[in-house]
């Protein structure tokens, strides 16, 4: 991990070089950030400055022998201490360090939520037992390998429990030689304060609006606009700005999927209906639920442009576009049984049925409603 790759943060990235270039290089540093501001990224990047055979004057090399094992997070001197699911199979970090180093090298904002999914851990506590603690000791009395510290990183640290805590801190009351202890951790308030006492604060602030706009308008092509609102709603959060373009994604997804439907379905155009089902079939059983229940709010959003107001409607600029267009096909006398049909069809989505004859009788039913005259309910 290299200074550049990590958004923002200049500020912190200078005094950490800093530290090493004058050689203060505290054992126990506490780098505390809050979520997808990038703590863990820039602890790492740190470790491996300071272990950089050739460094530069603001980041590491990239390629030196260290550098390239430091890339692929296999230095034999960086260890790190991580929460997990408790198990018989898993009692410590190391039992699963290689999906650690792939959610770690796919995401360096990796959130505890992103890592338990991996793990398939979403509902399990997540904890730092203590038998980390003995863990830890066995990996720094191994000699130095190849680099000047052994370099200890532990992600969450808040996560540790009280018996793990205090073992650790016994560790950093009497500091094997060599060896730093890089704390990562979101909430001060949640660690020990005998552990925060013992190191030296790292505070690292939410990501700028403006580094973050610039990230989303140069790595993932939004339009300046776009990467404003997305910038503003993430809040100096890069982790929840990833989730913020994933949903973005899948609405749009969504929309030109909703927009197809309705297009073949109200004259019932036969071509259309079939490769729309063919589209639909093809997505897996989660996206299929999920385009219901998007459907249902295209459905209710139409609704409030039409007897609301429009400046209520939670939509997107592309689904407003559509929405105002599509509206007066949503009226009194159809609304109920578009509720009602969507809402059956996640019920047999979630029961397994066949996918293909579900989007077909949706496509009849929606023929049959859109078609439906609006004044139908005020004449009986
Ligand atoms: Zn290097």
């Amino acid at each position: 991990m290299l200074f550049s790759e990590i958004i923002g943060q200049q500020a912190v990235k200078e005094r950490l070089v800093r530290s090493v270039a004058e050689g203060r290089i505290s054992h126990a540093q506490l780098f505390l950030g809050p979520q997808g501001s990038g703590n863990l990224a820039l602890a790492v990047a740190y470790a491996q400055y300071i272990s950089c055979v050739n460094k530069q004057p603001a980041d590491s090399c990239g390629t030196c022998s260290s550098c390239v094992k430091y890339n692929k997070l296999i230095h034999p001197d960086l260890h790190f201490v991580y929460p997990v699911a408790l198990s018989k199979d898993v009692r410590v970090s190391t039992d699963v360090a290689p999906k650690w180093r792939e959610s770690f090298l796919d995401n360096p904002y990796i959130t505890l939520y992103n890592w338990f999914e991996s793990l398939d851990a979403e509902n399990k506590q997540a904890v730092i037992g203590v038998e980390e603690s003995g863990e830890v000791l066995r990996k720094l009395s191994l000699t130095t390998y190849e680099a000047e510290y052994k370099i200890m990183v532990i992600w969450q640290a808040e996560k540790m429990n009280q018996a793990s805590a205090n073992k650790l801190l016994k560790i950093l009351e009497e500091p094997p030689d060599k060896t730093l202890f890089l704390l990562v951790c979101e909430s001060e308030d949640q660690l020990l304060r005998t552990i925060v006492s013992r190191t030296q604060l790292i505070k690292i602030p939410k990501i700028s609006d403006t580094d973050l706009m610039n990230v989303l308008v140069e790595s993932h092509g939004l339009s300046p606009e776009n990467a404003e609102r997305t910038a503003h709603l993430a809040d100096g959060n890069y982790a929840e700005a990833l989730l913020l373009l994933n949903e973005n994604e899948n609405a749009a997804q969504n929309l030109s999927g909703f927009q197809k439907l309705m297009r073949a379905s109200l004259k019932f155009n036969p071509q259309g209906v079939f490769a729309w089902i063919d589209e639909m079939s093809a997505a897996g059983r989660e996206r299929q639920k999920n385009f219901i229940n998007y459907a249902l709010h295209i459905i209710r959003e139409s609704m409030i442009v039409n007897y609301g107001d429009a400046s209520l409607i939670k939509l997107g600029k592309d689904e407003q576009e559509f929405v105002k267009k599509f509206a007066p096909f949503i009226h009194a006398a159809n609304i109920e049984r578009f509720m009602d049909e969507l809402n059956k069809a996640h019920y047999h989505m979630e029961r397994n049925a066949n996918a293909k004859i579900l989007f077909m009788d949706l496509a009849f039913k929606f023929n049959e409603l859109l078609n439906v005259p609006k004044q139908e309910l005020a004449s009986r």
